[in-house]
């Protein structure tokens, strides 16, 4: 049996980082044919498209931000956001609030009067709706705020808690107010400005960290089996090798370990098992035209359209399509059992072609690509009883010695900059051990 003194689960930029910043010493395990995991690219016909839907890097954290910079050499570019809402055929700029001026006047007034006139203004909120109504008033929940909330979190907002909105800052009502009558303001700065990789993708960060590994990077690698032998782990992968570890950090999705982990722990079990998630799918739209669209995304609060999200990868990067042509990636929250997630890939692309032409972002007899993604694991949904389950759940798991890092190991809504930044982390503890 081969021993190492570390075994990462999963090839996302997580467990690359993470090894990526440890000796030698170490095996990272991905089960795919290539590293990336959810910030993986899928590079067909000349298209570039982020697999699971748009990226870009931003983040508080300079240091971590400048890291992910830095790891790509000169493969990084900076651009600006420009997204919109699309609000009965008009783009609106996006935050919604800070453009109401390019509502339809009724629209326009429904939303600044709900606002100032906002019985709820003072409630105390106790989950994602009430939030809206005391913030924005009826106006603006009812046309844009809760739809689109509904469609991406494909549940209702009155189940979900406040653990995500309470990082929005709110917006001044002397913005809200010129937004009304159409003086141009700038809400919600944090990611104006972001960067993205030229070539690649944003898979070319993992790949930039990739080359920092000096440990083993082993793709195809499905790890099958874990389990506690005495003082290290043992793991088995689907090729029949048996590895065994003195630690072991699992970026895994929790709800993907734990059935192969032969004794784990109940609670993490109980505790996991009640943890929702949302599954995605991810439309990939070549056309052999470009009309030049500056967005970078545009959001769709209209529950008759079956995409919440649009983007446009031109934006992020021009080496993302061929020259002289364009591309669309349309996302689609869903869940297992809910009609969708069951239609066929060519359903879905006709049904979302049919609405990207209602909406005239293309025309169909210009499309030369199409391809549908679709990731069982895309968002950690914070319900009402998230923060409860979650902390039981990640306890439970911690008491056994292995470690959880990423976004549905440890099952946290996060980014890839919060990824790093805990793999920088837990690569020290690991290296001062
Ligand atoms: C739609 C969308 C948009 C996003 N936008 C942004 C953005 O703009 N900016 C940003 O920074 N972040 C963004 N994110 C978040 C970012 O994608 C994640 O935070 C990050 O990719 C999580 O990385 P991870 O390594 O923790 O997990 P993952 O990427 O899920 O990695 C887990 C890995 O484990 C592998 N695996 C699973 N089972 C096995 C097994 N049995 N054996 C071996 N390997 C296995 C998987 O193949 C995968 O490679 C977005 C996410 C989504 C879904």
């Amino acid at each position: 049996m081969i021993h190492k003194r570390i075994g990462i689960l999963g090839g996302g930029i997580s467990g690359i980082a993470l090894a990526a910043h440890l000796g030698p010493d170490v095996d990272v395990l991905e089960k795919r044919s290539r590293i990336g995991g959810l910030c993986g690219a899928i590079i067909e016909n000349g298209f570039t498209f982020d697999a699971a839907g748009p990226h870009i890097m931003f983040s508080k954290n300079k240091p971590v931000l400048q890291l992910m910079i830095d790891v790509l050499g000169d493969n990084v570019r900076q651009g600006r956001r420009e997204n919109r809402i699309w609000f009965k055929g008009r783009l609106v700029k996006y935050p919604f609030e800070n453009d109401l001026a390019s509502l339809p006047k009724e629209d326009n007034f429904d939303c600044i009067y709900g606002y100032i006139v906002n019985p709820r203004a003072n409630d105390t909120p106790a989950n994602l709706a009430d939030w809206s109504y005391m913030t924005f008033g009826a106006g603006i929940s009812d046309k844009y705020f809760i739809p689109y909330n509904r469609k991406i979190w494909n549940y209702d907002p009155q189940k979900i808690g406040l653990e995500f909105v309470s990082r929005i800052p709110k917006p001044p009502m002397e913005d809200v107010l010129k937004s009304s009558i159409g003086i141009a303001t700038e809400g919600y700065l944090h990611q104006l400005y972001f960067s993205y990789p030229i070539e690649g993708g944003f898979e070319s960060i993992v790949h930039g960290f990739a080359k920092r590994v000096s440990g083993e990077l082993h793709t195809n690698c499905r790890v099958v089996s874990v389990a506690r032998d005495g003082q290290r782990w043992r793991v088995a992968t689907d090729d029949g090798t048996e590895r065994s570890y003195d630690t072991l950090v699992s970026t895994l999705p929790i709800h993907e370990l734990l059935p192969i982990w032969d004794g784990a722990p109940v609670e993490a079990i109980e505790w996991a098992g009640r943890l929702r998630y949302n599954s995605l799918i991810n439309l990939l739209i070549g056309c052999n035209e470009d009309r030049g669209y500056p967005y970078t995304a545009v959001y769709i609060p209209d529950p008759e359209i079956i995409f919440h999200r649009i983007s446009f990868p031109k934006a992020f990067s021009e080496r993302c399509v061929p020259e002289g042509s364009s591309s669309i990636m349309a996302e689609i929250t869903t869940n297992e059992g809910d009609g969708i997630w069951e239609m066929s890939d060519d359903e879905i692309l006709d049904r979302a072609i049919g609405d990207l032409a209602k909406t005239e972002f293309l025309d169909p007899a210009r499309v030369v690509y199409r391809r549908a993604v679709r990731f069982l694991y895309g968002y950690p949904v914070y319900d009402l009883e998230y923060r409860s389950n979650v902390e039981r759940m990640r306890k439970a798991v911690a008491d056994t010695g292995l470690h959880l890092l990423g976004r549905f190991a440890q099952f946290d809504y996060i980014n890839s900059d919060v990824c790093v930044e805990r793999a920088l982390a837990l690569a020290e503890t690991l290296s001062a051990a």
